[in-house]
């Protein structure tokens, strides 16, 4: 692709005036902090092997990481267990909403570590020997991702360790089960700190081009994590990463991609670039609307479909 049609010359804030008009969808209400987002944020960025970050309007603007999360916590447990997180989490799509209080049959598994079961999973198998070591080792490595040092907002946290029923439940059951080895509560604490990480869109496409480019961050030229790991957090974006629209969203955008309540979307197209969007209004599978749009336009616009 010549220069003047690809990635670096593309105009971020004409697709953000395309997206601008849409006004469907509905905030998350799950916690008071994202029932108050501004419905009106809408960013998107992109980055790029040779380390330049593109973005537009807003793309500085802060904003809690939430399921974004979850592609990178992944690939800390594979790191941190060499891999054997593999065995303690399964790999198959759930066709199911993000907090269905569900485990595969016979092994007491969480189903993928994209859905929340598997990431309070995926938290719990990370290096540190109390909550306070985990979420401290959560946010090192995922500031190696971001290229730059990033912060929890504990009101953030505070409301999602306590309005966060469900990932409670989830984790009492996985506990039962005797496939979660830490107590729930501890658990679920780690898991609420991960997703109240602050990013912004620049930032959150960087992190998606580190898993895209083999685990090297294109901005800071550090390894990450190994180019098996990345590959392995990837090929599960693809098929988890958008809940139970991970079909359709493969079929209409073809970009491994991770969505979250927030509104963010995290993209990594493989050997290619790393994209996010953000706007708070969801779908009814928790997935931003304007984030949809952007992401099928920038997916056509620069050719990224994974199947031509
Ligand atoms: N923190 C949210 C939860 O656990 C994340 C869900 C999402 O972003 O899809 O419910």
């Amino acid at each position: 692709m010549s220069d003047a049609s690809g990635p670096r010359a593309y105009d971020l804030d004409a697709l953000r005036g395309r997206l601008l008009p849409a006004r469907d969808g509905e905030r998350s209400t799950s916690i008071p902090e994202l029932a108050d987002a501004d419905r009106d944020l809408c960013a998107i960025a992109l980055a790029l092997p040779d380390g330049s970050v593109r973005s537009s309007v807003d793309g500085d603007v802060p904003f809690s990481i939430q399921s974004a999360v979850k592609p990178f916590l992944f690939a800390l447990a594979l790191a941190d267990t060499d891999g054997a997180a593999l065995d303690r989490v399964g790999i198959e799509p759930t066709g199911e909403a993000f907090d269905a209080i569900k485990l595969e049959s016979g092994t007491g598994r969480p189903p993928n570590p994209m859905v929340n079961a598997g990431a309070i999973l995926t938290c719990a198998l990370v290096d540190g020997d109390d909550p306070d070591e985990r979420a401290s080792r959560i946010v090192a490595g995922l500031s190696g991702f971001a290229g730059r040092r990033l912060e929890v907002d504990d009101d953030v946290a505070h409301s999602e360790h306590l309005l966060g029923d469900r990932n409670h439940a989830l984790a009492h059951l996985m506990r039962d089960e005797g496939t979660l080895a830490i107590t729930a509560d501890d658990a679920v604490a780690v898991y609420a700190r991960a997703c109240a990480v602050l990013v912004d869109a620049q930032t959150l496409a960087v992190m998606g081009a580190t898993l895209a480019l083999g685990g090297v961050n294109p901005v800071t030229g550090e390894r990450v994590v190994s180019s098996r790991t990345a590959r392995d957090v990837v090929a599960v974006m693809a098929t988890c990463g958008v809940y139970d629209g991970s079909g359709r969203w493969m079929r209409a955008v073809g970009v491994p991609a991770k969505s979250s309540v927030s509104g963010a979307i995290v993209l990594s197209a493989p050997g290619t670039l790393g994209a996010a969007i953000v706007s708070p209004p969801l779908d009814e599978h928790g997935t931003s609307v304007r984030g949809r749009m952007g992401a099928e336009a920038l997916s056509a616009d620069l050719g990224l479909h994974l199947f031509g």
